[in-house]
């Protein structure tokens, strides 16, 4: 088996299938450790930049699984771009559901995605 496919049978092993409607294909949502103080997968996300990405241990260095995810799929990440989740979850890993942007790009978007909640929380009356 090569570096790769362990790699990616480690991901795998650790990662629950869920549907997201919006993308049309099933987020892989890990079930591992997040980012995010003390913070491990059975717990509610936390809120904030940073905060509720997956994270694995590879070679002794905690990395993010949802770049390595990409990284397995494509190769490689150009330089000073981005992966921008289309799904709303940031523990997901299905390199379909992210996109490589710029830094402005990926500001840009969190900020419109931000304020289209805010809209819809106002729009929605209090349960
Ligand atoms: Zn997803």
């Amino acid at each position: 088996m090569n570096r790769r496919t362990e790699i990616m049978r480690r991901i795998f092993a650790r990662v629950r299938l869920e549907p997201c409607e919006a993308l049309g294909t099933p987020c892989w949502l890990w079930q591992g450790p997040r980012s995010g103080s003390g913070y491990k997968g059975h717990e509610a996300p936390k809120k904030g930049r940073g905060h509720g990405y997956g994270r694995m241990s590879l070679d002794g260095q905690t990395v993010a699984v949802h770049i390595v995810m990409w990284v397995c799929e494509h190769g490689y990440l150009p330089g000073k771009k981005q992966l921008d989740h289309l799904c709303p979850n940031r523990h997901c890993c299905n390199p379909a559901h992210l996109d490589p942007v710029s830094h402005l790009t990926n500001q840009k978007r969190r900020a419109a995605r931000q304020a289209q909640a805010l809209a819809v929380a106002q729009l929605s009356p209090p349960a």
